[in-house]
This record gives structure tokens, C-alpha cells and sequence, in this order.
């Protein structure tokens, strides 16, 4: 947590390596203390300057003068019977957003916020009912990767068998429509003198923000997954509101021509199963027929459900029979393992509102 006497300070996490050298060249410091430092807070994972032991003791005591290395609060954190941890943590400005771990035999996925709440309204989703409050700095970004390290004991960042060894941009909010802090993020995640991760280890989820997802393949070289979720404008128009603005044509035309979508660097199209909506066979073959000549694969989705949706989630046969059908047509269809249900940490599933709307419709049930 912050104090207001660190707010003066500047924070280090979320300066770019260009901007930690310039801040440190206020103290006249030469780059390659820049160096040191960024390989203490990323790499290492120091919280703070007293930690780092390779600095004089002087120039320790003036960087804690001037700089923080800037945690969120953890306003709780929650384990699921499955293992998936949840943090809700809690920004400088008393604004929250949501972290999900979920670890796996070997490894495992961190599930990354890019806004408290969203614009993009999604007729399915628990965060399109939270209101919108604002985009998370990059250094809000790049810090839960680092609270999650700190929580799962995972530094140093070069830790062999790590746990934490994938990264998806899939919490709340749309990452497309927070560019700029999400790319500076990602670009310290994937610094090789600090954190080092490997671009093929993150992906990237959009609902489809047509004119970005260029951009991504410029700018990040990361896994792209495309929330598409339906094969028809009209019930698209429906489950994803955004489709109005960007149809599934020009989506899958911006998905052709994402660079280097060879099979190493295949699309994954995440597609939500939801009973009755956009799960018959039809609609599966038509699937096949809109992503055909695109190096992919299609990830289904069961639906979670939050309270008060009225959607429900397709049966096990229904899936099936779907995943059949893709995979027929030499698609790998994998139907992702819902996690973290218990803790609303499912896919969809995260509001930092939640408890709010728990508690107050329990209030609600007394009267
Ligand atoms: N805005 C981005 C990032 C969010 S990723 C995007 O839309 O891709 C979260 C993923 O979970 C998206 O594919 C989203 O459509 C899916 N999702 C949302 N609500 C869900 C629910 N209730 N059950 C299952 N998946 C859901």
C-alpha cells in the first residue's frame, strides 16, 4: 500500500528502461545503475532499496528519497477448491480491479486486468455490468504480474519450473482500448534484463477492435485470441455490442492479416458456449467456414454464470458435438476447464463490484 509519502515519490514500476535511466539520471546516476535497478525490481523482485546490496548505502538512502517501488494493496485474496487464486487489489486512488492465478501440474496462466470495469457492455459477461471507471496504468498492469510473483514466491524471474509461466490479457476490461499503457506494460514484462518473458507466453484478448490488432502484430509480436463467440452479425450484434461498430467480416479480414499467423503463432478464437444461442451444429460448420485459411485454433468456452444472467451454458453433449465438428475440419478445439468458479474467477465472472452486488441483494432478501 502506498503512503502519502511515497505519492510524492516517483514510482519505478511502469517506467519504461528509458525513462528508469532518465529518472536516475536526476541523481546523476551513470545507465548502468539503471541497470542494477531494473534487475532488482524485475528480476529479483525487491520491494524495496534497501534490498538492493549491490548499491552503496548512500545511494540507497537518496533513492528511497525519490523513488518508490510502487505495490497495490491486496484488498483480499481468495484460493478456489481447484488452486485459482483471486486478488483484488487495490490502486493508489482507491479504485480495485481483479488478478486471477490459475496454475496447472506444471505450469500456469496469470490473468491480467487491463481496466476497472468495461465499456464493451457483453450481454454475457459479469464485468459489462460494471460501470466503467477507468484504464489502469501500465505500471498498474505490470504490477499484479508482479503481486502474483510475490504471492506464489516466484522470484527471481529466472527461476527454473516456475508456475507462473504464461500470461493472458483476459481480466477485466478491453485491451485494445487501453493501447498505449498495455503495450509500455508488456514491453517491461518481456524485457530480457528483467522479467524476460517470452512474447509466445502472453496472449492477448480483444473483443475485436478492428483498426488495433495491426498495431498488436507491430508493436508486441504477442499471441493474439479474438473473442468471437458467434458466426452470425445478428447474434453477435447481440453478444458482443462492439460488432456493430467492427462486423465479423472485417474482424476475420484483420485476422488474415495479422503478421506471422503461421502455425507457430496460430489465432485462438475464443467462443463462448451458450444453450440454444450459438451452439448447434450449424452454427459450428459456419465456424469452420469463416475462419477458414487462418492458421487457428478454437477454444470453447462453457459459460459461467454470475447472478442475475439469464443465459445458461450449453450441455457436455452440445459441446461436443461442437468441438467435433471444428476439430473434423483439422482444428484443434480444446474446451477450456472452467477455474475458479467457486471464487467467481471464471472466465466473464470478474466485477470488483461483486461483493457490493452480493451484499446488497442479500439486503434485498431480508426485507
Ligand atoms: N475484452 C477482452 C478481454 C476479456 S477476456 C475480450 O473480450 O476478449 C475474457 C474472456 O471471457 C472473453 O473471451 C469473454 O468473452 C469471455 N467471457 C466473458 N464472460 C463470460 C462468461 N460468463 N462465461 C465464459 N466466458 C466469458
Amino acid at each position: 500500500m502506498q503512503s502519502a509519502e511515497n505519492l510524492a515519490r516517483i514510482d519505478l514500476i511502469g517506467l519504461s528502461r528509458e525513462e528508469l535511466s532518465q529518472a536516475l539520471s536526476a541523481l546523476d546516476l551513470p545507465d548502468f545503475r539503471a541497470k542494477q535497478v531494473w534487475h532488482w525490481i524485475y528480476h529479483r523482485g525487491a520491494i524495496s532499496f534497501e534490498e538492493m546490496t549491490t548499491l552503496a548505502k548512500p545511494l540507497r538512502r537518496d533513492l528511497v528519497e525519490r523513488f518508490s517501488i510502487g505495490r497495490a494493496g491486496i484488498a483480499q485474496a481468495q484460493i478456489s477448491d481447484d488452486g485459482t487464486r483471486k486478488w483484488l487489489l487495490d490502486f493508489s486512488d482507491g479504485k480495485q480491479a481483479e488478478t486471477v492465478f490459475i496454475p496447472e501440474r506444471d505450469r500456469g496462466a496469470l490473468c491480467i486486468s487491463s481496466q476497472v470495469g468495461c465499456t464493451l457492455s457483453c450481454s454475457f459477461c459479469h464485468t459489462g455490468t460494471q460501470r466503467m471507471v477507468r484504464n489502469l496504468t501500465a505500471g498498474e498492469i505490470v504490477g499484479q504480474m508482479m503481486t502474483a510473483r510475490d504471492e506464489t514466491g516466484e522470484w527471481p524471474a529466472a527461476q527454473e519450473n516456475r508456475l507462473l509461466s504464461n500470461i493472458v490479457m483476459m481480466g477485466m476490461g478491453e485491451p485494445l482500448y487501453n493501447y498505449d499503457n498495455v503495450v509500455k506494460a508488456l514491453r517491461i514484462i518481456t524485457n530480457e534484463d528483467g522479467v524476460g518473458f517470452s512474447k509466445r507466453r502472453i496472449t492477448l484478448s480483444t473483443a475485436g477492435v478492428v483498426p488495433r490488432i495491426a498495431d498488436v502484430g507491430r508493436d508486441l509480436g504477442v499471441r493474439l485470441a479474438i473473442s468471437l463467440h458467434a458466426v452470425s452479425d445478428e447474434i453477435r450484434d447481440i453478444l458482443v455490442p462492439l460488432n456493430k461498430k467492427y462486423p465479423i467480416g472485417e474482424l476475420l479480414d484483420a485476422c488474415r492479416a495479422y503478421p506471422g499467423s503461421r502455425n507457430s503463432r496460430r489465432i485462438t478464437f475464443e467462443y463462448v458456449m451458450l444453450k440454444g444461442i450459438n451452439d448447434s451444429p450449424a452454427d459450428a460448420r459456419q465456424l469452420v467456414r469463416l475462419i477458414k485459411g487462418i492458421p487457428a485454433k478454437v477454444n470453447l468456452i462453457p459459460f459461467n454464470a454470475w447472478p442475475g444472467v439469464e443465459y445458461e451454458c450449453s450441455t457436455d453433449e452440445t459441446i461436443a458435438a461442437f468441438a467435433e465438428i471444428i476439430n473434423r475440419a483439422g482444428y484443434t478445439s480444446p474446451v477450456r476447464q472452467p477455474r475458479g468458479r467457486d471464487i467467481m474467477a471464471a472466465c466473464g465472472q470478474l466485477n470488483s463490484a461483486s461483493e457490493q452486488t452480493r451484499k446488497s441483494r442479500r439486503i434485498h432478501q431480508k426485507e
